[in-house]
C-alpha cells in the first residue's frame, strides 16, 4: 500500500507526524513517501502543487494531508497561493465527494460550547460536494460593471453553478451512506432564492426514487445552519454543495468541541482519497507544539477504512483515540479543568501506546 503524505505548512508537519507514527505501529508494511505542498511547495519548487507532488499523489493508493496555507503568502498573486494546492489535488484526482462526521465522544461533552444534552451523543454525517459549485466556477473576476444600478463601477463577480452528473454522483454517495446509518439523509440548498439550488433539489429528488428504503428532506441552508446549533442530532446525514458544506461542517466541527477533533475524507468515484484534518494550519500556533494531532490521526483510520480497505485497523485508531480521552489527556483546544494538558507529540505518544 503506498501512501502519499503531504504535511504542508503551519501545524500540518506537527499533526502529520503524529498520524504516520501511529500507522507505523499498526504492524502493516506502508510505503510512505513525503512531497512538499502549499507554502512549502511554493519554497522548494515555486508553486504549490509541484508536478512531482501532484504525480505522487496520483501514484499513491491513498493520500494523507496536513494542511496548508501562512499569511505571509497572501500577497501571492491567487494561483501561487497555497490554497491552491487543495484545489487542484481535488480537481485533478476527482474527489469529488467529502465526508466530515462530527462525533462528540462523551467525555468531550463539556468541551462544546452547546450544552451537553444537545450535544451529547451527537454522530452526523455531512457530505460536501467538492469539485464544482461557485468555487470553480467561470467566469469569475473583477472587472468594470457592464449593467445594474452600479454600471461602470468595479465589481467582483463568481459563478454557481452545477452540472446533473455532478449533482447525481454526490447525491448517490449520499444515499448510500445513509443506507449504511439511520437512513435519513437531508439535503441542503438554496431553492427558494438560486436557480443552481431549485436544479440541485429536483435532481436528488429524482435519485432518491432508487433509494425507497432512504427517508429524505430538504432543507434551506438558513435554516440548516440554524438546525445545526439548535437540535444537531435530529440529522443522520446531510448532503449539500461545495460553498454551503464548507460553512456548515465547520460550524458541526465546533458542536464537537473543536475543529482538531474533526477528520475528513474526500473521495473519488473509486473510493482513491485524500484524508485531512477539517482544520487548517493554524499558523497562530504553528511550531508551538500544542495543537490536536486527533484530526489528522483519525483521518488516518478512515484511510484505512474507506481505501486501504483496512476496517479493523481503522476500528483499533478509533478505539485507542477513544482510551487516550478517558484516560483525561487534552490538548490545549479541548482542555477543561480535572483534565490533563498534553502537547501534540504528548498525545500522538499516548495514542501509540495505547494501539501497543
Ligand atoms: P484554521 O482551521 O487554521 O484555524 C482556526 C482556529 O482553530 C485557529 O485559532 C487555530 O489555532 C485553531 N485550530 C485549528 N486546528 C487546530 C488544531 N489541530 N489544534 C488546535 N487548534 C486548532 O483556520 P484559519 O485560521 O481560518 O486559516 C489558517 C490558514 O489555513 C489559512 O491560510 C487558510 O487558508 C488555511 N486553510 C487550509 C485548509 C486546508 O489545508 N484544507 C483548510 C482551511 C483553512
Amino acid at each position: 500500500m503506498k501512501i502519499a503524505i503531504l504535511p504542508g505548512d503551519g501545524i500540518g508537519p506537527e499533526i502529520v507526524a503524529e498520524a504516520v507514527r501511529v500507522l507505523n505501529v499498526l504492524g502493516e508494511q506502508f510505503e510512505m513517501e513525503t512531497a512538499p505542498v502549499g507554502g512549502a511547495g511554493y519554497e522548494a519548487h515555486g508553486h504549490p502543487l509541484p508536478e512531482a507532488t501532484l504525480q505522487l499523489a496520483k501514484d499513491a493508493d491513498a493520500i494523507l494531508f496536513g494542511a496548508v496555507g501562512d499569511w505571509k503568502y497572501d500577497t501571492l498573486e491567487r494561483a501561487l497561493r497555497p490554497e491552491q494546492a487543495i484545489l487542484g489535488l481535488r480537481k485533478t484526482l476527482g474527489l469529488f465527494a467529502n465526508f466530515r462526521p462530527a462525533i462528540l465522544y462523551p467525555e468531550l461533552a463539556g468541551a462544546s460550547t452547546l450544552k451537553p444534552e444537545v450535544v451529547s451523543g451527537l454522530d452526523i454525517l455531512i457530505i460536501r460536494e467538492l469539485t464544482g459549485d461557485i468555487y470553480f466556477g467561470h467566469p469569475r473576476g473583477v472587472r468594470t460593471a457592464p449593467d445594474g444600478a452600479f454600471k461602470g463601477e468595479r465589481e467582483g463577480f463568481d459563478t454557481m453553478r452545477y452540472a446533473e452528473t455532478e449533482i447525481r454522483r454526490i447525491a448517490h454517495v449520499a444515499f448510500q451512506a445513509a443506507l449504511k446509518r439511520d437512513k435519513r439523509l437531508t439535503s441542503v440548498d438554496k431553492a427558494n432564492v438560486l436557480e443552481t439550488g431549485q436544479f440541485w433539489r429536483d435532481i436528488v429528488t429524482d435519485v432518491h426514487r432508487q433509494y425507497p428504503a432512504v427517508m429524505l428532506d430538504h432543507m434551506y441552508v438558513d435554516n440548516a445552519a440554524m438546525q445545526l446549533v439548535r437540535a444537531p442530532k435530529k440529522f443522520d446525514v446531510l448532503v449539500t454543495g461545495n460553498m454551503f458544506g464548507d460553512i456548515l461542517s465547520d460550524a458541526a466541527a465546533m458542536l464537537t468541541g473543536s475543529i482538531g477533533m474533526l477528520p475528513s475524507a474526500s473521495l473519488d468515484a473509486n473510493n482513491k482519497g485524500l484524508y485531512e484534518p477539517s482544520h487548517g494550519s493554524a499558523p497562530d500556533i504553528a511550531g508551538k507544539g500544542i495543537a490536536n494531532p486527533l484530526a489528522t490521526i483519525l483521518s488516518a483510520a478512515m484511510m484505512l477504512r474507506f481505501s486501504l480497505n483496512m476496517p479493523e485497523q481503522a476500528d483499533r485508531i478509533d478505539a485507542a483515540v477513544k482510551s487516550v480521552l478517558a484516560q483525561g489527556l487534552r490538548t490545549a483546544d479541548i482542555h477543561e479543568s480535572g483534565t490533563t494538558l498534553v502537547g501534540t507529540e504528548a498525545m500522538g505518544d499516548a495514542v501509540v501506546k495505547a494501539l501497543n
